[in-house]
């Protein structure tokens, strides 16, 4: 009698940073619901959990002029660390250890997934000095943030390829759910 073997369960592991944090382990009942995994450009940061979804509104008119979109709203959690926080961190000022000192919360825009805006709500540790004497307190800068945006570096270059073609502000604040204001400040802003 041939006996139907079951099937192993499996479990996608996202090996982005081994060294860095504990990978996202997907719960095997998740995987049966067709979720595509691709390279995310952005090695340093570390997804934590599945992605929540919102509805929400967006206005790719003016203030004076309103032009209210439906539109998804896609967050995804995780954790940035630079690759000196694997070392221990000593202070500039006074040459004392640095301890961890809580958590620092971003959230930057990220690329649109079809008609879904994404965005990337960035975990990062603060140290502050071990001498009480000392204020020194210190955040890494997230390595895929545009300068000066709260955007990440690959919506900032897509932003820039969509006005190379030529593409209206507000078509492009369709496509990629920024506000006009930033648009603008993203194009006068060499590369
Ligand atoms: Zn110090």
């Amino acid at each position: 009698m041939h006996e139907q073997k079951q099937r192993p369960v499996a479990q996608i592991r996202l090996a982005i940073d081994s060294a860095a944090s504990e990978p996202v382990v997907i719960p095997p009942e998740e995987t049966e619901h067709g979720i595509l995994f691709h390279p995310s450009g952005i090695p340093s940061f570390v997804q934590k959990e599945l992605p929540e979804e919102v509805s929400d509104k967006i206005n790719v008119g003016t203030a004076g002029e309103p032009d209210m979109h439906s539109c998804t709203i896609r967050t995804y959690y995780g954790i940035f660390r630079d690759k000196e926080e694997d070392s221990q961190l000593y202070c500039p000022k006074c040459g004392r250890q640095l301890a961890g000192n809580g958590t620092v919360s971003s959230t930057l825009f990220h690329l649109p997934e079809g008609s879904a805006y994404t965005r990337l709500e960035v975990i990062r540790h603060r140290y502050r000095c071990t001498n009480k004497e000392c204020r020194y307190s210190y955040v890494y800068p997230i390595s895929f943030q545009a300068s000066g945006h709260m955007v990440t570096q690959l919506l900032f270059d897509y932003v820039k390829q969509l006005l190379s073609y030529g593409l209206s502000y507000r078509q492009i604040a369709s496509i990629t759910g920024l506000n006009k204001n930033t648009i603008s400040a993203i194009n006068s802003q060499a590369v």
